[in-house]
């Protein structure tokens, strides 16, 4: 009860749109509307509950499709993250998770596909919200205006993503970062890499994740991966995005 009410205190809290997943009712915040959503710097070792049903993000990404990615895959990274920290002595109490991803090339190959599995799932949950009928899924304010400063318009920064997510070779991720020197950039990083990595080429804070691994999206839209990319576009969680754009 403690760790949950510390969590609680160091999350932020957003709406919820939609349901309570039963792992969320079982860990008894769903007495309330609101849960916590972590910012990027503060997921940490352990699989979170997801923030919403399997079947919250349908009709765009299938109730199956979720359960599998979210209890087969994700969590297959987090088991394996914890035994590669087992392993290589991480004391998983005394450093961060994003320390860890910032010198990941001084580790095993096991350690960087897992800890990038495991944060980037975690990361990409956050960043999604059930469809809401009848709104237009954009950004406002500062944030929709950094990204019109940037690159134009928010149709040529939906354009540029889409474009990272799709040519994105194999399996991978599209991201939007926000780089040192404050700027937003748009890129794509192979199998489980994020743009924390010190040996990723794209780097930056990650603002927004995109997973285009087959797995994301294949019972539902098989090799059809730019259908997929564009009906993601109404789940992205911009008051989620907007946070991580100013705490970054
Ligand atoms: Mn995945």
């Amino acid at each position: 009860m403690k760790s949950r009410r510390t969590f609680i205190k160091k999350a932020g809290l957003v709406t919820v749109w939609g349901a309570i997943s039963p792992a969320l009712a079982q860990s008894g915040l769903a007495t309330t509307t609101q849960i916590p959503v972590m910012g990027a710097e503060e997921i940490g070792f352990s699989q979170q509950p997801l923030p919403y049903l399997y079947s919250a993000l349908e009709p765009v990404i299938d109730a199956l499709t979720m359960e599998i990615h979210y209890t087969k895959h994700a969590a297959g990274y987090t088991k394996n993250l914890v035994d590669a920290c087992a392993g290589e002595k991480v004391d998983t109490s005394k450093i961060k998770l994003t320390e860890l991803l910032g010198r990941i090339s001084t580790y095993s190959i096991k350690m960087r596909n897992n800890a990038g599995g495991h944060y980037n799932h975690e990361f990409f949950w956050q960043s999604l919200t059930p469809v809401r009928s009848g709104q237009t899924n954009k950004p406002s304010g500062s944030f929709m205006e950094a990204i019109v400063n940037q690159f134009g318009s928010f149709e040529n920064f939906q354009t540029q993503f889409s474009d990272a997510a799709r040519n994105r070779f194999g399996s991978g991720w599209a991201w939007l970062v926000k780089t040192t020197d404050g700027k937003l950039k748009i890129g794509s990083t192979p199998n489980q890499d994020n743009p924390l990595m010190d040996l990723s080429e794209l780097k930056g804070t990650p603002l927004l994740g995109l997973d285009v691994w087959e797995h994301a999206y294949y019972l539902k839209y098989q090799n059809k991966r730019p259908d997929y990319i564009a009906a993601c576009w109404s789940l992205f969680n911009w008051e989620v995005l907007e946070r991580r754009y100013k705490n970054a």
